[in-house]
């Protein structure tokens, strides 16, 4: 099922059982562009038939938002031509020669070339029978690229960040509409999920200047423009409170002084991101003197 976010543009919500993103469609007179496959094919076929039924132009383009297999496995169920950061295309043909039985996901976890959340949740999406197909996209771009869709136009804008070196946001300007991908989320493959405050400051900037009603991020709830303002400030707040801090009981203990109360689950969360990023940055730094 999609819902509708404004006249043009639609999105299916995303689902934690097992990790399937928000998949996004904007729909132009002449043709659709669908954001990310979706997780496996089945994730991509459900899409689709919701799509059916909306009676819009059909999908004619499928943009990438990244390469993390949870945006990328149901690409060729859905067999559009594909727009992807030139970033984005070694790993999804190093994928392509992947094998994703039990025994390869647990090698590669322990290699530290996957991660075990990635590993787990695409167990339980594909169960024992894992037919995984990766297959490269058709369009590469380095930092921007617009798409006519008839009366409407798209823009994929590389952010990059953390996250993923590769993240593409797409934006809708006649629709006010912003699809993220993970491009806000954390760094989640090197130890403890973390964030770099300048990292995250720089990805900010990238986009604050782009008139926005909605933000649709991968796995969180849309939000409109005044929460994702109020959001994405919160954690600059929470960034400079932590400050260059590697500390996490220390840290606390100034969340504790400047706030008179002690960290609700989420904020202690995202401030401990913080000084995990510092940690990684400072890591880095003495490693390269
Ligand atoms: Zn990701």
């Amino acid at each position: 099922m999609l819902q509708q976010l404004t006249p043009h543009t639609f999105f299916m919500a995303h689902n934690h059982d097992t990790d399937r993103p928000a998949l996004g469609l904007i729909a132009g007179e002449h043709a659709s562009l669908v954001v990310d496959s979706g997780n496996s094919p089945a994730h991509a076929r459900s899409f689709l038939q919701g799509v059916s039924s909306l009676g819009v132009a059909a999908p004619r383009y499928l943009a990438l938002t990244h390469w993390h297999w949870d945006h990328v496995f149901g690409a060729p169920e859905m067999g559009l031509i594909t727009l992807a950061n030139r970033r984005t295309q070694p790993h999804l043909l190093r994928m392509a020669g992947y094998t994703w039985d039990d025994d390869a996901l647990a090698r590669r976890v322990a290699q530290g070339e996957e991660i075990a959340f990635c590993a787990e949740n695409i167990q339980k999406e594909f169960g024992a029978q894992r037919a995984i197909a990766v297959q490269g996209a058709d369009i590469l771009f380095d930092e921007t690229l617009t798409v006519e869709l008839g009366g409407l136009t798209c823009q994929l804008i590389h952010l990059g960040g953390e996250h993923s070196e590769d993240s593409t946001a797409v934006y809708c300007p006649q629709e006010g509409v912003l699809f993220l991908g993970d491009g806000l989320c954390q760094e989640m493959f090197h130890g403890a999920w973390s964030y770099d405050l300048a990292d995250y400051r720089a990805r900010i900037d990238k986009i604050k200047d782009l008139p926005c009603r909605f933000y649709v991020n991968s796995h969180w709830e849309v939000q409109n423009a005044d929460e994702f303002a109020a959001y994405s400030q919160r954690l600059i707040s929470l960034g400079e409170l932590a400050g260059e801090s590697t500390d996490p009981a220390d840290t606390l203990e100034r969340y504790r002084r400047a706030h008179g109360c002690d960290p609700d689950e989420e904020t202690e969360g995202d401030l401990l991101s913080f000084v995990y990023g510092n940690r990684k940055r400072q890591a880095k730094e003495s490693g390269r003197q």
